[in-house]
């Protein structure tokens, strides 16, 4: 029997039980793991006090260690030290060939290009294994300090992710054991970090500077929903530039420009960065090299910093451009990333916005805070209205049509997790098959698109053209991975895959798509049209030849004759006209069969009024 639970008078109510969620910052550099402690979200130290884990992995004979103890060997034991595996997630062998930049690894030759693997002396070791490693790392640490098992997590990912590397992050976090709750961009986190999704609606530019990389993304925030509207960057300018500067800048005051050994050059490198470091929170500094001291102030280090705030300001205003948006448009800028603790870059951001930007929490945490507050919404210990966040897809889906077009299925910036079902249907008589090729991306031609996954829905019954129904259903979950299904409607004969692209793009691509199909949209409209006209011109000349070859009989051969030189001006302008001239002598060859059709659909009638029955009629 049940007994009623009454409760004491005055007691509280009971608690709804809380669940264990983190939030993860996978970096080039550096990882950090942050979760609810007492009542704000916060990042979590490792037993020697540091908050950041440094992304390297190392590959030894007494197993494998990561962080600080794998870097001690990055120099004795490079070729099983990895570092920076962010930027091989979801790439391809070749794609890394392109990087540009000196790799120590030995991939795994016997490997397809889209499955690269680093050889070790652990064995062929794949990207996605080497960042289970740094997340094993932030989960045990995240469990040990609690005491429970983790029921969720968010990763972050940069914004110009696509499928692929996406796709990758999720796949090393279940590896290492991790529930993903949803995978959210790193721009968008830093801004949650700083309750802008709870406060009222504008731009927000999320300006992220670290040692080697640049991206500054805008986002919008409307009714809830975050957007991407635009994304820029430079994947070679950080804090490493202004340590060389620094440098040389050392150096040339000195007069230290030659003979200088290795020693010495370290030397030099580790006091530029400390200088640097400092410089952020005294106005001047007195350093101390050799036999040489002397001072620099802040001053000084901004003037020596000259270019790369310029090619900063540049960049901020492209992504500015690119949205079509004004400086006064931009109600935030959000700052992220080790070296925007630089006062010259604080106000360098502050005079070009002309607003001052938001630096309360460290640059370094501000990312994995945010996953942190976000994966305790999405694990139910707040209320979804307490900012629930809803993503957009950068790139719109759709499939290829006749022609080489593109049907948009979903439309880029369309709010995930979506369903989308659209109906097509066959092109030719008796077609018991269809290809589906799905693609992305905001050209009309398919060839201008990235192709994401082909499948064919077999077993269609033989029906004339066009009477089949073919319903194709596109599913982005929250994570915006794709699956794809299509059906025969009338025999319900099925198909689907689910899109899992084996590599990637390039890191600016989906920049660079949507950039070539803003400028090539007018070009795009005469090819779509140019396409259309093809495949109207095709369609009818195959009915007529197949007429001409069954019932040529029924005219006279002046008229077969007009016919068939209508076929050919036709068939040679579908090689060398416009869509407009394919479009008139598709009409004009339409013209000129009128009455052959006439005569063939009397024939018809006449043969099948001789003896058949209605049903048969009917049927055929
Ligand atoms: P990444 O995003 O590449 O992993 P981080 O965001 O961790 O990099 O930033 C690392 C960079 O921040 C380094 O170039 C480092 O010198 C710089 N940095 C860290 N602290 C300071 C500081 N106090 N002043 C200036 N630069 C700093
Ligand atoms: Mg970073």
């Amino acid at each position: 029997m049940a007994l009623l639970q009454i409760q004491e008078p005055g007691a509280k109510p009971p608690q709804r039980e809380q669940k264990f969620a983190v939030g993860i910052d996978l970096g080039t550099t550096n990882s950090l793991v942050a979760t609810k402690v007492g009542s704000v979200v916060e990042t979590l130290p490792s037993d020697d006090g540091e908050d950041l884990l440094q992304s390297i992995v190392h590959y030894g004979d007494d197993g494998i260690k990561v962080g600080r103890e794998a870097r001690d060997f990055l120099v004795k034991d490079n070729k099983n030290t990895v570092v920076s595996v962010k930027r091989l997630l979801g790439k391809s062998q070749s794609e890394i060939r392109e990087f540009g930049y000196y790799l120590p690894y030995k991939f795994d030759a016997q490997l397809p290009d889209g499955d690269p693997a680093i050889i070790t002396r652990h064995g062929s070791i794949r990207p996605i294994q080497v960042s289970a490693e740094i997340l094993s790392v932030l989960r045990k640490r995240a469990e040990n300090f609690s005491d429970k098992e983790i029921d969720g997590a968010v990763i972050t990912v940069p914004a110009y992710f696509n499928d692929a590397q996406r796709q990758q992050t999720k796949d090393a976090a279940e590896l290492a054991g991790l529930k993903v709750l949803r995978l959210l961009n790193e721009p968008t986190a830093a801004a949650v970090a700083y309750g802008l999704d709870a406060g009222a609606e504008g731009n927000v530019i999320v300006f992220d500077l670290g040692g080697g990389t640049f991206d500054v993304s805008l986002l919008s925030l409307r009714g809830g929903v975050f957007q991407v509207l635009a994304t820029g960057g430079d994947t070679n300018l950080g804090g490493d530039d202004i340590d060389r500067l620094l440098q040389e800048w050392l150096r040339r005051k000195e007069g230290l420009l030659s003979d200088i050994d290795d020693k010495a050059v370290t030397t030099l490198n580790l006091l530029a960065t400390s200088l640097k470091h400092r410089l952020s929170f005294e106005e001047s500094v007195e350093y101390a090299f050799d036999s040489f001291t002397g001072v620099i102030t802040r001053d000084e280090l901004k003037g020596l910093c000259k270019t790369p705030l310029k090619r900063m300001t540049s960049v901020c205003r492209k992504v500015l451009r690119d949205a079509q948006l004004e400086i006064s448009d931009i109600k935030e800028v959000v700052m992220v990333g080790g070296s925007t603790r630089m006062p010259a870059v604080r106000e360098t951001v502050a005079d070009f916005f002309g607003i001052s930007p938001l630096v309360s929490f460290d640059p370094d945490k501000v990312v994995a805070i945010g996953a942190g507050i976000q994966a305790e919404v999405l694990v139910g210990n707040r209320s979804s209205d307490e900012g629930l966040l809803l993503d957009v897809i950068p790139l719109s889906l759709g499939l290829e049509t006749m022609g080489n077009l593109v049907e948009k299925i979903i439309p880029r910036n369309t709010t995930i997790p979506v369903t989308r079902a659209q109906e097509f249907t066959t092109y030719k008589d008796g077609q018991t098959a269809l290809s589906i090729h799905v693609v992305q991306g905001e050209r009309e031609l398919v060839s201008d698109c990235r192709s994401l996954g082909r499948f064919e829905l077999r077993g269609i019954p033989p029906m004339v053209a066009g009477v089949a129904k073919v319903r194709v259903s596109f599913q982005v979950d929250a994570d915006g991975l794709l699956s794809v299904s299509a059906e025969e409607v009338s025999t319900g004969v099925k198909a689907e895959i689910a899109v899992k692209p084996s590599y990637g793009l390039q890191a600016s691509v989906v920049e660079e798509m949507l950039k070539s199909s803003r400028e090539n949209a007018i070009k795009d409209m005469e090819s779509r049209s140019l396409s259309e006209a093809r495949v109207d011109a095709e369609r009818l000349m195959e009915v007529v030849k197949a007429a001409l070859l069954e019932d040529a009989g029924l005219i006279d051969p002046k008229e077969k004759s007009l016919i068939e030189n209508k076929c050919e001006l036709l068939t040679n302008l579908l090689r060398v006209g416009t869509s407009a001239e394919i479009k008139q002598a598709t009409e004009d060859l339409n013209l000129v069969t009128v009455s052959f059709a006439n005569l063939r659909m009397d024939a018809q009638i006449a043969k099948t009024l001789h003896g058949e029955s209605i049903d048969s009629i009917v049927s055929e």
